[in-house]
């Protein structure tokens, strides 16, 4: 039997836009499932608005967002409360408008990284992927601050549409008009592109993709250490990244990440890019294998030169770095499938259990050691062995995702949650604070937000925003 919103809502959209049901199925990370009062997939920007604006006659009636839904290890599809509906957006999926020549695209919030990657293939212009499957949504992703190969989502994004609580849909940032105006997303006065992201003011409906010219070449090398050697290490690589030796996020895996993400190293492994005009990558590439091979810190060393041909070599995670970093999406979801068992479609539905935890830490050899001790202890603890891969986002900030991989039948099911929770404590203990946050954890963006008058503002926005508290997703409220 429907409730009365349902009913009301599929006599307007259609009833095959309208699923009642009281829960989503399982979710990867095995978070207790919310209940749920049903499910919207409407297909026409037209059918999401009606649906903002009959919510309003429905009092206490909350909407939860999610464009493709796949925010693996931080709770899929899940909202941090009962009773909401969730409003899934693929179906609303096109690529409105593109001009590769000026460098951005249109594009709604059911379309993929794969779709965009494909359709720049050949082209002089690239989108930065992310390492995650290539059918996840690219506005998802940059809506929750997610990190690509060569920097954060959220750069990317210069425009937005945004259907309003009060059901009014307004533009913000950069649009593309008749005459060729260079592409700026804060305009004058208050910069509201932002704004959105990691917030429930509001239902993104489209967004303004930037695109990135193609290097003139593209090398990334590949190096091994110890752990042993953090402390040089970390000294010589964030000396690289403040002299601007590499592009993009410097990668490294642990020796646990490296085993879970179906590498073949067993110790610690660096990805560096470099790039730009060829002489100075020739250049550049020379002065950093010339040092690996005199270091003693460094071992292994091996530099690959991409391109969008590029032939994939034994290594699923230097098959998956190297191409998304010309901006293929080809290998994502073979690094998916070896990591989780399944194709995309099926993460939530396995056996097999993931969780991340996104702390960001300052770049020095300190910061890394203190991290690594908090992960023996909760070992120690928990029996629980997180393993991290230590993105360089620049000279300053490391994003440190730390993952779990577990068995949702087994009986470290309970401990991976302690575990997580032992995360969340001792690294905000010690400054070294989440950057997104999963379902279970929303709490922690108060208690992490530095100021009590910055939380107390955000909710005088929220209220003023969206007085009837329509929208719910808060996991950052
Ligand atoms: C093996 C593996 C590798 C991964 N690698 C990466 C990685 O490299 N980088 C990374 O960032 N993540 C990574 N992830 C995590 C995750 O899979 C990605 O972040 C994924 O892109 C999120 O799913 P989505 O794009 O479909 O976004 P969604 O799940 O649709 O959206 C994410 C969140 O944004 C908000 N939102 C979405 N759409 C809207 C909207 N239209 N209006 C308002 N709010 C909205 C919602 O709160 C939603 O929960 C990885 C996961 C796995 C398992």
């Amino acid at each position: 039997m429907k409730n009365d919103f349902l009913q009301h809502v599929a006599a307007r959209i259609g009833d095959n836009c309208v699923i009642n049901v009281n829960y989503l199925p399982d979710n990867v990370s095995n978070f207790y499932k919310r209940k749920i009062k049903g499910i919207f997939r409407p297909n026409s920007l037209t059918a999401l608005s009606q649906i903002v604006n009959e919510a309003k006659k429905y009092s206490g009636t909350r909407l939860h967002p999610i464009s493709i839904g796949y925010n693996w290890g931080l709770g899929s599809k899940e909202d941090i409360a009962d009773g909401s509906y969730l409003i899934e957006l693929d179906n609303i999926n096109a690529i409105r408008k593109i001009n590769i020549e000026q460098g951005w695209a249109i594009v709604e919030p059911g379309v993929t990284q794969g779709q965009l990657s494909t359709l720049l293939k050949g082209t002089g212009k690239m989108i930065n992927i992310t390492a995650s499957s290539a059918y996840s949504s690219f506005l998802g992703n940059a809506l929750d601050r997610g990190v690509g190969l060569r920097h954060q989502r959220t750069e990317d994004l210069v425009g937005l549409e945004v259907i309003l609580p009060n059901g009014k849909i307004i533009r913000v940032g950069w649009w593309p008009t008749e005459q060729h105006t260079a592409i700026y997303s804060h305009g004058v006065g208050p910069s509201l592109v932002q704004f959105f992201a990691q917030s429930s003011f509001g239902i993104v409906t489209a967004g303004v993709v930037k695109l990135h010219s193609r290097p003139e070449l593209t090398n990334i090398l590949r190096f091994n250490f110890s752990r042993s050697n953090l402390i040089p290490v970390i000294t010589t690589l964030q000396h690289w990244v403040s002299n601007r030796v590499n592009s993009g996020v410097l990668k490294i895996y642990d020796s646990t990440a490296n085993t879970t993400y179906g590498g073949i190293d067993s110790t610690y492994t660096v990805h560096m890019c470099i790039d730009g005009l060829e002489k100075d990558v020739y250049a550049k590439t020379q002065h950093i294998l010339e040092y690996c091979e005199i270091s003693d810190i460094f071992s292994n060393a091996v530099a690959s030169q991409v391109n969008e041909d590029h032939y994939p070599g034994s290594d699923i995670i230097a098959n998956l770095v190297e191409a998304a970093h010309v901006g293929d999406t080809s290998f994502n979801d073979v690094l998916l499938k070896k990591t989780l068992g399944a194709k995309h479609d099926m993460i939530d539905k396995t056996d097999n259990g993931w969780i991340f935890f996104l702390p960001l830490l300052p770049f020095t050899p300190d910061a890394l050691l203190k991290a690594y001790e908090i992960i023996d202890e909760i070992h120690a603890e928990s029996g629980i062995l997180c393993g991290a891969t230590i993105n360089a986002l620049n000279e300053g900030v490391i994003d440190l995702v730390i993952s779990i991989a577990f068995n949702k039948k087994s009986e470290e099911q309970p401990r991976t949650l302690h575990a997580l929770d032992l995360l969340h404590e001792k690294f905000q203990e010690n400054g070294f604070i989440p950057y997104r946050l999963g379902v279970n954890h929303s709490e922690w963006a108060s208690k992490i937000t530095p100021s009590d008058s910055e939380n107390d503002f955000i909710r005088e926005l929220k209220s003023l925003i969206d007085p009837q508290n329509i929208i719910s997703n808060d996991r950052y409220l």
